[in-house]
């Protein structure tokens, strides 16, 4: 689950990561609120206003602003909030921004004796560990580092036996060229940023840029935070962090019926049980002639009511030209998930593609037969092979 840069600060402020600190704003008027309240804190006109989509780049595409003065806070509030936000991660379509962080300027006073970092937790999966990834390179630009100058950036990795080790975190802030306070700092912000990372179950803590201040502070002015979602049941607090609004909603519809679905390009809709068994799915569609409209697994514990839900959420996709239901009945029996599909057809009624169900496994010789007299447009498999020629037959048929 990703979250928001405010969210993500709130995180890392709480385990003793010294941040930006700011004030999230819903209207231009809120805005200057918090601009106000900012002042009164940390004595300084100066603001930045930061747009709050789940999508990186956001400077580069004009969702990062200065303001000097309360009345520039509102003019740029207002022209943010609302605006249709395109980075180079959101997509041509961009996303729609409904809020903004106001936060102090950090790099006021003397912008020239500020340093940029890049620092990231992360787990390495061909290591099994935690990895701290960082750079003198930080800002804007960290994907053009990592592709024509890869060598500035390192990687410590992390033993879990023993977790991060101090000898680590000052090799880290020796390598970021850092000394005295501004290296002390760095220290103590590599610990605690890492403790943060692990205590919340994350993958990902990303910190672009780190920023040491001109009195050598070191502190986040960014937080790009994945939250680990098989991890989320440890954290009910996180719940209520969940932004829908910023998540695709065939995928929000999908898990609220506990279906792992992920919406893709293709003219094949798939509902499978096992995301191993949906994997080669797809690649039986691609085989017999189709492109995968999705990834679905409805679980090991398939029944009408979630093969109810599949079909409406495949259905709502109009690139969808047939559906393959390929179920192995393990510990659920086939025939049930047949009686399933028949019902959920008979329920939704008129559905426009025709439907391939491939039944294996407990009972599927009675599945078979009950989708055969069921009178439904139902074509029934056993066999994979058999599954795959009739999509090729119904993709050609069209
Ligand atoms: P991103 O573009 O989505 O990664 O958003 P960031 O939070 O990283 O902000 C983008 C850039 O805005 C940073 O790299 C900084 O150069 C700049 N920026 C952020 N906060 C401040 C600030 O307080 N003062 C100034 N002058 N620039 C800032
Ligand atoms: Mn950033």
């Amino acid at each position: 689950m990703n979250i928001h840069e405010y969210q993500g600060k709130a995180i890392l402020k709480s385990f003793g990561v010294r941040v930006q600190e700011g004030i999230v704003a819903d209207t231009a008027e809120q805005a200057v609120e918090a601009a106000k309240k900012l002042k009164v804190d940390y004595n300084s006109d100066w603001v930045v206003i930061k747009a709050q989509i789940h999508a990186g780049g956001r400077g580069k595409g004009g969702g990062v602003k200065l303001a000097k003065n309360l009345e520039e806070v509102r003019e740029k509030a207002g022209h943010i909030i609302g605006m249709q936000l395109i980075t180079p991660q959101t997509g041509p379509e961009g996303k729609l921004v409904s809020k903004v962080l106001v936060a102090q300027d950090v790099y006021y006073p003397g912008e020239s004796d500020t340093k940029e970092f890049y620092v990231s937790v992360l787990l390495d999966r061909s290591r099994g560990r935690n990895i701290i990834m960082y750079s003198t390179e930080g800002g804007m630009d960290i994907e053009e580092v990592a592709e024509h100058t890869p060598h500035l950036i390192f990687k410590e990795e992390i033993d879990p036996k023993v977790g991060l080790q101090g000898f680590q975190a000052r090799k880290i802030a020796f390598n970021l060229g850092l000394s005295g306070d501004a290296f002390k700092d760095m220290t103590k912000f590599i610990a605690s940023l890492y403790k943060a990372y692990e205590a919340t179950d994350s993958s990902m803590f990303e910190i672009n840029p780190v920023l040491k201040t001109s009195d050598n502070k070191i502190l986040a002015v960014d937080a790009k935070v994945n939250l680990d979602d098989n991890g989320l049941f440890r954290h009910p607090d996180f719940a209520a962090m969940r932004d829908t609004s910023e998540e695709d909603p065939t995928e929000v519809e999908a898990s609220k019926s506990n279906l792992n679905y992920v919406k893709l390009d293709g003219n094949v809709g798939c509902m499978v049980n096992g995301a191993g068994l949906a994997m080669a799915t797809m690649d039986i569609i691609k085989l017999a002639g189709g492109e995968p409209a999705n990834f679905l697994d409805v679980g090991g514990t398939a029944n009408a009511e979630t093969v109810k839900a599949g079909f409406n959420i495949i259905l709502s996709d109009p690139n969808v030209k047939a559906i393959l239901i390929n179920i192995f009945g393990g510990i659920v029996r086939c025939d049930r998930v047949a009686q399933g599909v028949i019902d959920a057809y008979k329920e939704i009624g008129n559905i426009p593609v025709p439907i391939i169900v491939r039944l294996q496994g407990t009972n599927a010789v009675e599945a078979k037969k009950l989708i055969d007299e069921s009178g439904l447009k139902v074509y029934s498999a056993i066999l994979l092979k058999e599954a795959a020629a009739l999509v090729t037959k119904v993709l050609e048929n069209k």
